[in-house]
């Protein structure tokens, strides 16, 4: 569904990605991982067109789309929950939820949509109508989740979903992870949290200073000691 190949992203002289090649097939969950600063979100922001590639094309659905815009991109089905949730504080969640659909004009799809999301996470139904600040760190990224949700996705990537979540919470985004799958969604996941994201992830890649250091199923990564020690401090 997703290939992306050679792409390299510089800030002036930081070379923050190098050449990365990276595949998403039809359905898969993919991982991306790495420590801080390795060049996760430089890399998700380039594939949605958020910050300019040096080099590398990009193809989705069989169609090249190295150079399409991040709203030609949406329309085409990708999506992203970035880093930090970026939620509009001082908009209420409904039009959080609104904004998600902004690309989309079949007002019933848009209502239905929203009814799913408030069926599935009845907190955002009580505060529909109140600003979305007042949600709490876990409320405000199942309110990120959905509104990527919004546009109706074929790829949705999500950029460290669990970050700054108690336990509990994450245990809850990951579930919802899974039930994203079970719709069909294809999903790449930008962790840190390495084990909780290998535990629904079909493949993974290890990204290390710009470059893949690591590629290969899960599993793989699981049982690969010397990898999730060096480069994701697990053992
Ligand atoms: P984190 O988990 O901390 O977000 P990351 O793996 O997502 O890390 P990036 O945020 O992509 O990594 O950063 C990769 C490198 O690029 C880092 O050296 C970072 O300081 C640098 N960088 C990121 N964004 C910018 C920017 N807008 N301008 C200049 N340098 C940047």
């Amino acid at each position: 569904m997703l290939e992306a190949s050679h792409i390299s992203v510089n800030y002036g002289p930081i070379k923050a990605v190098r050449d990365v090649s990276i595949d998403v097939g039809r359905g898969d969950v993919v991982a991306l991982l790495g420590p801080n600063g390795a060049g996760k979100s430089s890399l998700l922001s380039s594939l949605v067109g958020l910050v300019p590639k040096n080099r590398g094309t990009v193809v989705f659905d069989n169609e090249e789309v190295s150079r399409a815009s991040t709203e030609d991109l949406i329309r085409r089905g990708m999506s992203v929950t970035p880093e930090g949730r970026r939620i509009f504080g001082d908009l209420t969640v409904g039009e959080n939820l609104r904004l998600g659909a902004a690309i989309r004009s079949d007002k019933d799809g848009i209502a239905e949509d929203t009814e799913k999301f408030l069926d599935l996470f009845p907190i955002l139904r009580k505060r529909f109508n109140s600003a979305a600040r007042y949600l709490s760190g876990g409320e405000q990224q199942m309110l990120a989740i959905s509104r990527s949700l919004m546009s109706r996705p074929k790829l949705l990537m999500l950029d460290e979903p669990s970050l700054g979540l108690a336990p509990r919470i994450v245990d809850q985004i990951f579930e919802f992870l899974v039930t994203l799958r079970q719709w069909g969604l294809t999903l790449l996941i930008v962790e840190q949290n390495a084990s909780e994201v290998l535990e629904i992830a079909d493949r993974a890649y290890v990204l290390s200073t710009g470059s893949i250091v690591f590629s290969g199923t899960a599993n793989e990564l699981s049982n690969s000691g010397g990898v999730m020690e060096l480069y994701l401090g697990l053992e």
